[in-house]
């Protein structure tokens, strides 16, 4: 067995986008880490793509926001509609500035960017092609087993990170409960040419049979996201078209798409976020529905206050950890229920009237500008919703 490194204090587990910014914060504040990262490069497809306000002021302080502006797109704009007719708009230009808008960039960028900012700071801090197997934890160090091709590594630290999406490993070696329900709402998504006149703005359509959301991604690219009554387990470009054209209208037939999957939602959240030495961050501590697209927003929060209480003590204790590990449950709660808001807001309605009704009146209201807040992750410490 080879020893890879002894005493670091942190171990992260998972290269994803969490991970990636965890490291970069903890570097930054000065904490030596290595990432353990099964796969050799970042994802592939598009996946999240929504990053917002509240994260690119975190990018800002760890001076790594131009590459996400070079390579992303502003969305300054979101617009509600019925099947064809516009029910008002939210503007998020009204929003705190610089940040003025949701940037949309492609979980495959976000991800290479993020690689890219790890290098220039510690150009062996990501290990890829590298398995998390177990770890054993004493009361000063954890050490963490992982594999390398045929190989066996070790590395001890003073803590061990799970940043490995919701099938963490790291969480179900130290015994954390994961509980959480599946909602019963499904969707297909898929990346097309656009050939839309919404231009840089997102668009939200409210039709009868559901939803269809459609945001505007670089190089001429659109989202489309189409709540489905079934899940579709062999989705097709011509089934999203369909529905695209039944519902709104509007047609996609003659383009192909990038990416194309179905998804059910779920919200799933670990017990505690600390335990001794081990803690979780991202899609390992929480799982909130993807619609509204703030599950890796909110793990950026989240692994930002990790890495701040980790540096603030000159010997952080797993005791002072549970205090990061409350607070920012109450944030994960708060950012699902959003979640779920949005996603009921979706579905088929009995009385779509009486919805429309109820949309229009509060996008014509003071009460606009509460909903660019919720859909820019802003006001988490407020009292409402
Ligand atoms: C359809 C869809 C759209 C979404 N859109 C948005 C959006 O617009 N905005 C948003 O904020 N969120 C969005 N989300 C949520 C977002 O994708 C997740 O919250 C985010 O990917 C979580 O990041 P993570 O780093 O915690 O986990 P992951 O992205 O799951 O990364 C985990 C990493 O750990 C690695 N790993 C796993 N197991 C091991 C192991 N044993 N050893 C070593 N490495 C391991 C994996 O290879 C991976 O790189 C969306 C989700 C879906 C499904």
């Amino acid at each position: 067995m080879k020893n890879s490194a002894a005493n670091i204090p942190v171990v992260i587990v998972g290269g994803g986008p969490v991970g990636l910014f965890l490291a970069i914060a903890l570097l930054k504040n000065g904490i030596d880490c290595k990432v353990i990262e099964k796969r050799k490069e970042p994802v592939a497809d598009s996946r999240s793509l929504g990053i917002h306000p509240v994260s690119l002021e975190l990018f800002d302080e760890l001076g790594i926001t131009t590459p996400f502006l070079e390579e992303g797109l502003k969305i300054k704009r979101g617009i509600a509609l019925t099947a064809t007719k516009k029910l008002g708009e939210i503007h998020f230009s009204d929003c705190p500035k610089p940040h003025d808008y949701i940037l949309a960039c492609p979980q495959s960028t976000t991800e290479r960017i993020l690689r890219d900012e790890l290098r220039k700071l510690n150009k062996d801090a990501l290990i890829t092609k590298a398995e998390f197997i177990r770890f054993e934890e004493s009361e000063n160090s954890v050490t963490t087993y992982f594999s390398r091709g045929q190989e066996t590594q070790q590395i001890s630290s003073q803590f061990l990170i799970g940043c490995d999406g919701k099938n963490s490993q790291v969480r179900q070696a130290s015994s954390i409960h994961f509980s959480g329900k599946r909602y019963p709402d499904t969707y297909i998504m898929g990346d097309f040419t656009d050939t839309t006149d919404f231009g840089a703005d997102a668009a939200v359509f409210l039709p009868k049979d559901g939803l269809i959301e459609c945001f505007p991604l670089p190089n001429g690219m659109r989202r489309w996201v189409v709540k489905t009554r079934d899940y579709i387990s062999d989705p097709v470009d011509e089934i999203l078209a369909s529905f695209v054209k039944q519902r709104i209208g509007h047609d996609i037939s003659g383009t192909k798409s990038t990416m194309l999957s179905s998804f059910g939602v779920q919200h799933f959240v670990a017990e505690s976020f600390a335990k001794g030495r081990v803690l979780l961050a991202g899609d390992a501590a929480h799982v909130v529905s993807p619609i509204g697209g703030q599950g890796m927003n909110l793990g950026w929060l989240g692994a930002w206050k990790m890495a701040k209480q980790l540096s603030s003590a000159r010997h952080p204790d797993p005791e002072s950890l549970l205090a990061y590990s409350d607070q920012h449950k109450k944030i994960a709660a708060k950012v699902a229920r959003r979640a779920e808001v949005n996603m009921r807001l979706g579905r088929a309605s009995a009385v779509p009237m009486f919805k429309d009704w109820m949309i229009k009146g509060i996008l014509h209201s003071p009460l606009k500008q509460n909903v660019a807040q919720l859909f820019t992750m802003r006001g988490l410490n407020d009292w409402w919703l």
